[in-house]
């Protein structure tokens, strides 16, 4: 009996263009920046209180402050 599933599991690139950091999930968008930092819309509103500032948001990375739109 040979059983073996061959399926390449170990793509390099996704679908998901975006991997938040925060919850490390594949996402179709992501906030990021410029450092490589990303976050997905879900964990942006959760931390909203920690890096958004109104219009703009600020990379706890590497502190660069960008605009929301
Ligand atoms: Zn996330
Ligand atoms: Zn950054």
């Amino acid at each position: 009996m040979s059983s073996q599933s061959e399926e390449p599991k170990r793509s390099r690139r996704r679908k998901k263009e975006f991997q938040c950091h925060c919850c490390k999930e594949g996402k179709t968008f992501c906030w990021n920046c410029g450092c490589g930092f990303q976050i997905c819309p879900e964990c942006f509103a959760e931390n909203k209180w920690g890096i958004s500032n109104g219009p703009t948001w600020i990379c706890p990375d590497c502190e660069r402050i960008h605009m929301m739109e």
